[in-house]
């Protein structure tokens, strides 16, 4: 059968026709053989312009480079096909993301005699793709968030926990944890009204922020009207401390409470715990632990802080 042989000139109009911009590097010399006349549309360098490797290479993005280049290079001696992307530089000072999609081309005894390729624009492509991630990110954000407080919720308090919890037994450090409850809250919400009541939780959720001022001291709200505070690092003492400056915290919003029995202002109980993890312990039973303080709180009165060591 015969087949269609079309001349070079046809070859050149289709490859010089396309938006992909194809090349080929003469492997020996490290020189392009052919690039298309595309490439100057593209990036502002004249195709007469990239007469060896290193203009391809100097023209790529610093932080691209050595990955690009170590990994088609050693790609193409052991003759394998491949492909990467990377951002161009243009005469302008802008980067292109483009993808390079390379064959190399063989000999008769198989020793690689050229790499052939195509460079395709995939800015837009990276441009989707960064603004799908940076929403990816932001949706993660939200989902670790609590939206009536700000602060991190349960979800991302059982996360941080987890991470702590080893941290501490890694570094055979104090792990502290206060719990609070606020006091006669069905009576505020019964009192003021849910919409007020949500106020409160924004409010006591501020204060306890404030209190917290390490940077890895973590505040998240637990549940309801119950909120949680992380003290990575901190013993007893210093556990205690942020305790009462929690409290202090609370007084000073000065949030009216006319239906509560025990003051004219809110109140909150909460219980403090100390631990330093050790490969017997379990992070439930200690949050357990601390939540029996709180009760102790609750029974003892309210409006207090019962500590203990577990
Ligand atoms: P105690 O002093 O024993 O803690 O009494 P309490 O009334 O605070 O505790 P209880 O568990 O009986 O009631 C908690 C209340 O918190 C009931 C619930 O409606 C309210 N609550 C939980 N979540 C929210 C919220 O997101 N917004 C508002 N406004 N109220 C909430
Ligand atoms: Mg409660
Ligand atoms: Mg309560």
């Amino acid at each position: 059968m015969d087949s269609i042989e079309p001349d070079s000139q046809v070859y050149r109009t289709l490859l010089e026709s396309t938006r992909a911009i194809p090349w080929q590097i003469d492997w020996a010399t490290a020189t392009f053989a052919y690039i298309g006349p595309q490439i100057e549309a593209l990036l502002g360098w004249a195709p007469s312009s990239w007469v060896g490797i290193d203009d391809w290479s100097s023209r790529m993005h610093p932080d691209d480079r050595e990955r690009v280049v170590n990994f088609c290079v050693s790609q193409s001696q052991a003759g394998v096909d491949h492909e990467a992307d990377y951002r161009a530089l243009t005469t302008t000072g802008e980067y292109v993301w483009i993808r390079d999609v390379v064959h190399v081309v063989r000999d008769e005894a198989g020793q690689v005699q050229s790499l052939v390729g195509f460079m395709f624009d995939i800015t837009e492509r990276k441009k989707t793709e960064e603004t799908l991630l940076a929403l990816q990110k932001e949706l993660e954000e939200l989902s670790f968030r609590d939206g009536l407080t700000g602060v991190a919720n349960r979800r991302k308090f059982d996360a941080v926990y987890d991470e702590e919890w080893s941290e501490a037994r890694r570094n055979v450090q104090p792990l502290s944890l206060i719990m609070f409850d606020v006091d006669f809250f069905k009576r505020y919400n019964d009192h003021y009204g849910h919409v007020e009541g949500d106020e409160c939780l924004k409010r006591v959720a501020q204060a306890l922020s404030s209190a917290a001022n390490r940077p890895r001291d973590f505040v998240a709200r637990y549940g309801g009207e119950e909120f949680v505070l992380l003290l990575p690092a901190s013993d007893e003492a210093a556990a205690k401390a942020v305790a009462d400056r929690c409290r202090q915290a609370i007084f000073k919003t000065q949030i009216r409470h006319a239906a509560s029995p025990i003051s004219q202002l809110l109140t909150v109980s909460m219980g403090v715990g100390t631990i330093v993890p050790s490969g017997n312990d379990d992070p439930v039973s200690f949050i357990d632990l601390v939540d029996r303080q709180l009760y102790r709180a609750k029974q003892g009165g309210r409006d207090r802080i019962v500590a203990g060591a577990a």
